[in-house]
């Protein structure tokens, strides 16, 4: 048994990969919402693979989030934020797919997901 408190943080350290993964690989259709207020950002048929490993999407909901510049650590990028509830969501860049060129690349743990299953009984 291992309790050392480097051994605590490498599993807390796994347990965000996993879910991060389990997001960013997630294909059912649904949407995607803010964590901290409920507040509907993406739609599945948005979200695309992209290698980042975080959950990108091309388009977000009309309304639902904010662009804002970031300078911090010295680079130059665009933030995502919540409209509702100003929560960090991630960034924005310009190497996304077609039709936007867009890719929000958004942070798993600002996200949650809703499936939807009334599309699921379509399949
Ligand atoms: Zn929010």
């Amino acid at each position: 048994m291992c309790k050392t408190k480097n051994c605590i943080i490498q599993r807390t350290k796994d347990a965000v990969g996993f879910s991060r993964q389990r997001m960013s690989y997630n294909k059912k259709s649904g949407k995607y919402t803010c964590a901290a207020c409920g507040n509907g950002l993406f739609n599945s048929k948005t979200k695309y693979d992209s290698d980042c490993g975080w959950p990108s999407f091309y388009k977000s909901k009309n309304n639902s989030v904010l662009l804002k510049k970031d300078f911090s650590y010295g680079i130059n990028r665009t933030e995502i934020i919540c409209k509702r509830c100003g929560s960090h969501l991630g960034h924005i860049f310009d190497d996304g797919p077609k039709p936007t060129g867009k890719r929000f690349c958004i942070n798993s743990v600002a996200l949650k997901f809703r499936e939807d299953k009334s599309d699921k009984k379509q399949d």
